[in-house]
């Protein structure tokens, strides 16, 4: 507990002298050069596609997301690219891939990485009646908290959540909020949904990067193209001088873990 308070106070009084740790292997990677502490006391919706307001990040700072997993074929290759840049990302789950893949939700958790939730089945929460949506919710953070650690509770130990195709609604936003869970959206993504190459997927992240200079990247952890460009496009950002940041939970339960 001692250990654990140590490193909760270092954290709070040095949130900007955190260096990149070295890289085992790898004394060249682009590595994450700090966290950034996400409270939904202060930011409860966060990401200038679909919110006013975003993460306070500095110049060329980005955090990394990734959605819809896990999904064996797929997310081990991010985990593998991320885990050889030592980047560190945050990872939405839906949960009935967590509960059907849970060593791959915990291989997250062991890696790092934070994780937040995306509903159990991954529908368009705006377009079912108010119980459901939350059921849809409720349900979704049960099973990646069983998957992740042995529990089934409603409540998140990462209060992190995005909403499918971000849809929303005022009454969830509402209810999420009273329960001090943050809501994620984006300020840049990839469009890994639609049919592209991994090298056209590259070309148009990183083009859009460059628009919007620093915040939250949306990618898909699903995504075979996605998977495939990763790691050119951690070792692009490395050369044009973009830094990582990751986004943990104000309770800093993570370091427990
Ligand atoms: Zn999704």
């Amino acid at each position: 507990m001692i250990r654990f308070l140590a490193v909760l106070s270092v954290a709070a009084i040095m949130p900007l002298a955190a260096a990149a740790e070295p890289c085992p292997g790898n004394p060249d990677a682009l590595g994450t050069e700090r966290t950034i502490t996400v409270d939904a006391a202060t930011t409860p919706r966060v990401g200038h596609k679909e919110f006013p307001v975003s993460l306070p990040l500095n110049d060329k700072e980005l955090v990394l997301t990734f959605d819809d997993g896990p999904w064996p074929a797929t997310t081990t290759r991010i985990l593998n690219a991320l885990k050889h840049e030592c980047v560190r990302a945050t990872f939405f789950l839906i949960g009935r891939s967590a509960a059907e893949f849970p060593a791959l939700a915990r291989r997250e958790l062991a890696e790092g990485h934070t994780v937040g939730h995306h509903t159990h089945s991954h529908p368009l929460l705006n377009s079912l009646p108010l119980a459901a949506a939350e059921a849809q919710i409720d349900r979704g953070i049960e099973e990646d908290e069983f998957a992740l650690y042995g529990l089934r509770r409603s409540q998140p130990t990462t209060p992190f959540f995005r909403f499918p195709g971000f849809a929303s609604s005022p009454a969830l936003l509402e209810r999420l909020a009273q329960r001090n869970i943050v809501v994620f959206g984006a300020d840049v993504w990839a469009s890994d949904w639609l049919p592209m190459t991994p090298d056209q997927e590259l070309a148009l992240i990183l083009r859009r990067v460059e628009k919007v200079n620093h915040g939250i990247v949306l990618l898909h952890d699903t995504k075979a193209r996605t998977a495939a460009m990763l790691p050119a496009f951690l070792r692009a950002l490395k050369t044009r001088g973009y830094r990582i940041v990751q986004a943990v939970p104000a309770n800093g339960i993570r370091l427990l873990h």
